[in-house]
């Protein structure tokens, strides 16, 4: 799924570096490995590949990661990849 993309700039995913406590849970869980940790606090690689699952923010025990799963429509992603992998169109995300 490494070349799928939602529209660049609408993706909810904040940080606050000030709450990081640097126990490393967010870049564990996010399967895009768009979180890691720098300086012992989570820092954003790559906000707009994040599909907004929210396993980050569910993970955090400091609150420090929001997000709103599935503004960024994970749905819409996830059905791109599968009508990829079945080579017709089957699913539709909610924005379609
Ligand atoms: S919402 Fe999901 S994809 Fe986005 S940063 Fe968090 S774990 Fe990764
Ligand atoms: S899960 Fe929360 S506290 Fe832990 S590293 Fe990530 S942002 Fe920091």
């Amino acid at each position: 799924m490494q070349a799928f993309r939602y529209i660049d700039g609408t993706v909810t995913l904040r940080l606050d570096r000030q709450d990081c406590i640097g126990c490393g849970r967010c870049s564990l869980v996010c399967p895009h490995r768009i979180l890691r940790l720098e300086g012992n606090r989570a820092v954003i690689v790559d906000r707009d590949r994040c599909m907004e699952c929210g396993a980050c923010q569910t993970n955090c025990p400091t609150r420090a990661i929001t997000v709103s799963p599935g503004v960024g429509c994970a749905a819409h992603i996830i059905s791109q990849w599968l009508n990829t992998l079945l080579g017709r169109q089957v699913f539709k995300g909610c924005c379609e």
